[in-house]
Parts: C-alpha cells; sequence; structure tokens
C-alpha cells in the first residue's frame, strides 16, 4: 500500500521513505546496504534521507552510488551542518553534497539543527540556492514551536517545506502541538528515528499488537506514526529483509483496541513538552 504526502507547492512523496545514519560508514557491509537501499527503491519507498554530517560524507556517496541511473525515481533529502549554514559557506556545502550523491540539484534542502548562524542569513541562503537550482526547496530539522513561529516571522521563512523531528511512539511530545501546527500550513513533518533507533521493537505490546496482525513489530511502530496526516517516516534499514518488512508497514491497520492499548503503554502528550532530539 502507498500511501503520499503532498508539500505546499503540491509535490508529493511517498509517506514511507528510508534513512542513512551510519550507512557507508562500515566497508565490509556496504554492499548489503546498497542493496537494501536499491530495494527499498524498487519498493517505492524512494524519499531517501541524507546528510553532510554523515560519516562525514560516506552516507551521502553510498547513496549516491545506489541511485545513479535512477535520479527521477527518487527525492533526495539532505542536511547542512548549523556550522556551514551561512551565506559564506551553505553554497560550498551543497555543492559538495550535489557532488558526492552525482545529482544536480537536491529535492529537499533542510538546517540540521539551529545552530549560531542566525536563521535570517540561512534562509537567505538557502533561498540563493533556490535561485541558483542547486535545492529544489529548503526546510529545517529540530527546531520547536516556538522556533518555527520566530522563523515564520522572517521574511522568506513562510517558503520552509518540511520540519525533521525526532517522532516514534517512545517520544510524542510534537503531538501535543507542533504536528498540528505543521498539519494546518501543509507543512509535512518528517519523523526521524520511527523505530526507536531500533529500542522500541522489543517492547511487549508492540511485539503483542505484531503478533495479533501477523505483522513485523518494526511495522506496528512504523504504522503508529503513519496514521497521522502529514507525517512521512524514514527508518532506516541495512538488509533487504528489514527494508522489506518496513515497506509493508501500511499494511497494519490497528482496531480501537491497539489504539487505546498503544495510548495506555505510550501516553500521548497532555502538555507542552520540549522537543526530544537526538
Ligand atoms: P530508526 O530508523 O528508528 O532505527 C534504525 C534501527 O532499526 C537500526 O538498528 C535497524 O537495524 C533497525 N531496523 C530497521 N528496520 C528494521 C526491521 N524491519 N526489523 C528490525 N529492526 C529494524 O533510527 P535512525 O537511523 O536514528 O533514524 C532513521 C533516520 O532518520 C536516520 O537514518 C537519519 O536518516 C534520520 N535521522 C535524522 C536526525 C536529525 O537530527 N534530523 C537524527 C537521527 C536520525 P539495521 O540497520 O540492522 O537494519
Amino acid at each position: 500500500m502507498t500511501r503520499l504526502v503532498t508539500f505546499a507547492d503540491g509535490t508529493t512523496v511517498p509517506a514511507l521513505g528510508q534513512g542513512t545514519w551510519e550507512l557507508g560508514d562500515d566497508p565490509a557491509l556496504r554492499d548489503e546496504q546498497q542493496q537494501a537501499l536499491a530495494r527499498g527503491l524498487d519498493l517505492g519507498m524512494s524519499l531517501i534521507d541524507t546528510a553532510e554530517l554523515y560519516g562525514d560524507g560516506r552516507s551521502e556517496r553510498l547513496v549516491g552510488e545506489v541511485i545513479a541511473g535512477r535520479r527521477d525515481e527518487v527525492f533526495i533529502v539532505s542536511k547542512v551542518k548549523p556550522e556551514n549554514a551561512s551565506e559564506m559557506k551553505m553554497m560550498l556545502s551543497c555543492e559538495k553534497s550535489l557532488e558526492r550523491l552525482g545529482v544536480e540539484r537536491l529535492d529537499l534542502y533542510l538546517l540540521h539543527w539551529e545552530g549560531r548562524v542566525p536563521l535570517e542569513e540561512t534562509v537567505a541562503a538557502f533561498q540563493e540556492l533556490v535561485d541558483e537550482g542547486m535545492i529544489a526547496r529548503w526546510g529545517v530539522s529540530n527546531l520547536d514551536l516556538r522556533a518555527m513561529e520566530a522563523l515564520m516571522q522572517i521574511e522568506g521563512g513562510e517558503d520552509c517545506a518540511a520540519n525533521q523531528l525526532l517522532y516514534n511512539l517512545g517520544s510524542r511530545g510534537v503531538e501535543f502541538d507542533l504536528l498540528p501546527w505543521m498539519q494546518a500550513r501543509d507543512m509535512p513533518m518528517m519523523a526521524y528515528s520511527p523505530l526507536g533507533r531500533g529500542g522500541l521493537l522489543e517492547h511487549p505490546l508492540i511485539l503483542d499488537i505484531a503478533n495479533r496482525h501477523g505483522a513485523e513489530p518494526a511495522q506496528v511502530a512504523l504504522a503508529a506514526v503513519l496514521r497521522h496526516d502529514g507525517v512521512i517516516a524514514i527508518p532506516k534499514a541495512s538488509s533487504v529483509e528489514h527494508v522489506q518488512a518496513n515497506a509493508d508497514a501500511l499494511e497494519v491497520q490497528f482496531d480501537l483496541e491497539d489504539l487505546e492499548r498503544l495510548d495506555r503503554a505510550f501516553p500521548p502528550p497532555t502538555q507542552e513538552t520540549p522537543l526530544d532530539i537526538i
């Protein structure tokens, strides 16, 4: 089953994409990891998330090898480190990312987290890259509601296409205010670490619900974040087996009892909660 998420400019992407943190770090695992990413593309998980930070460019290089000859199938997201998010440095960072990825343009370029460079300057630098045709759109990551509201006050800030945030069953704070705020603006939320970095997959309730549905625990964890509108999940998987399991996450249809049990074990927020960040 494919579900699409739509950006404010009308562009659609699959709700289920692929993360790549730590992919490419171990040369012995490279082939398997490339096969896994390629299988994900075959299965329609065509949004790939990477960053200049990951393995100091190794993740982008590995992604570049996988998507060679398949550029048109892929929606590529990469991220600029906060210290490079200035008018002086961002263009060079982006050029290097494009080179490692072997593409002429990123589909989405994110500020990895807010650092010392004022957001005004970062927005201006992003706009320059859009004007140069190096990126199709830009967004942010790890910005809380207050920071997003401040961003909206900046000239051009409303062009922010997405915010990538830590979101999984064990970390639901964004459901209280930030997710509804983004949904109201047609700004997709990219859920990072949707499997809790794998830590959620041993939880007895997740195992139990998975058994009930004849599903994998990872599918349950992913289905739980994907049931909200405007959410894109980017699980990272290093094997074809894991990718195939993740690709079927949307087959899991929770009933009321599942949802009540999930809410008891992983309570939704009842008040403003500081943003969880890795
Ligand atoms: P994650 O996707 O929540 O979890 C990855 C872990 O789950 C790995 O150990 C993986 O094992 C395992 N896994 C994947 N599919 C599985 C399956 N079907 N069954 C069992 N285990 C499975 O964690 P993450 O990598 O932290 O987050 C995902 C992506 O979000 C990252 O790769 C990165 O692209 C992005 N991210 C962004 C930020 C940010 O600040 N913006 C921060 C963190 C992450 P194998 O590798 O062995 O398959």
